[in-house]
């Protein structure tokens, strides 16, 4: 069997592609910016690309690596290796990405879920290694995870369960990415975190996150900036995101009952600013018989979880 297999993890706003050996440890590595809003062909050509880049890398051929993996973001159909309409790959509709990378690469090919992929990462290799009732949540543009019962992925009739972040938190919350009003994932992700910093700057808030932001788009980032200067209004909305983040959790934490919940994500940079008001809610909300076994970390892997997790799928 190769010792070497290809992972790529494709997110809303960044491609990362490495190459892995069977223990998790990174050979090759390289990421790019998804700039989705070109559409599907042109983030697919730069996908592409990211396979021959870490290819090159470590001058590897395709024949010497297992395969490739690569997380997507769901929904998707494992059997025919499509990706349906994903609510952050504006212009996606039922791509048949396996069969593009097969034509391309002639290797085998396999697609999961991203949040999946990096849930798998966090279990085989990461913090959730040897944890049996174990749940990774990403939080970034949105929110995802990977739920492993008695130490095995949970994945659904359809391979698609584990999407938390489209959990109704308010009846008649914001409308999200997926049409459903008052998810988690509008209240707790990055994009919402970006979302409450321009509704409140355009309510008169005099904020720093301006200055950070200067003439770009407002980010989660650019409100972790301004929070970390003392900015009252970023502080709050920093202080929020722990609150609906503890809220989500406390619901899983009480359908689950996990031994380790790990949390990875873009916004997990500013964990030391959300954790205590997180645990806080959790404390308050989950039943306490739940809390006993538990510990809430951050995911080990880092922006690597994704890509080490969909190259691990081609060893399974
Ligand atoms: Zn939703």
């Amino acid at each position: 069997m190769e010792n070497f297999s290809l992972g790529i993890d494709l997110g809303g706003t960044k491609i990362a592609t490495c190459i892995i050996d069977n223990n998790g440890n990174i050979f090759a590595r390289v990421e790019m910016p998804t700039l989705a809003k070109e559409g599907p062909e042109k983030v697919i050509s730069r996908m592409k690309k990211s396979v021959y880049d870490v290819l090159s890398q470590i001058n590897l051929s395709l024949n010497e690596i297992a395969g490739i993996g690569i997380g997507v973001p769901g929904p998707i159909d494992v059997e025919k290796g499509t990706i349906q309409n994903p609510p952050n790959l504006p212009g996606w509709k039922d791509i048949p990405l396996c069969s593009i990378m097969f034509r391309e690469f002639n290797t085998k090919i396999i697609i999961e879920n991203d949040a999946n992929s990096a849930a798998l990462g966090e279990f085989l290799f990461g913090a959730g290694k040897g944890v049996k009732n174990f749940i990774y949540i990403t939080i970034s543009t949105g929110i995802g995870a990977g739920i492993f019962i008695d130490g095995k992925l949970f994945k659904g009739i359809g391979r698609n369960a584990g999407e938390v972040g489209h959990m109704t938190i308010n009846f008649e919350g914001p409308i999200c990415g997926c049409t459903n009003s008052g998810c988690w994932e509008a209240y707790a992700s990055g994009t919402a975190l970006s979302r409450f910093a321009k509704e409140g700057i355009l309510s008169g808030i005099k904020t720093k996150i301006i200055e950070k932001a200067r003439n770009e788009e407002i980010t989660a980032e650019h409100v972790f900036s301004a929070a970390r200067k003392g900015d009252n209004f970023a502080l709050t909305l920093v202080e929020n995101e722990g609150y609906y983040l503890g809220v989500g959790l406390a619901n899983l934490i009480n359908i689950f009952n996990p031994g380790l919940i790990a949390i990875g994500g873009g916004l997990t940079q500013c964990w030391d600013m959300f954790y205590s008001k997180m645990m806080k809610t959790i404390k308050e909300r989950s039943l306490p018989a739940n809390l006993k076994h538990l510990e809430i970390v951050k995911a080990k892997l880092d922006k690597d979880a994704g890509a080490i997790g969909a190259a691990s799928l081609a060893f399974l």
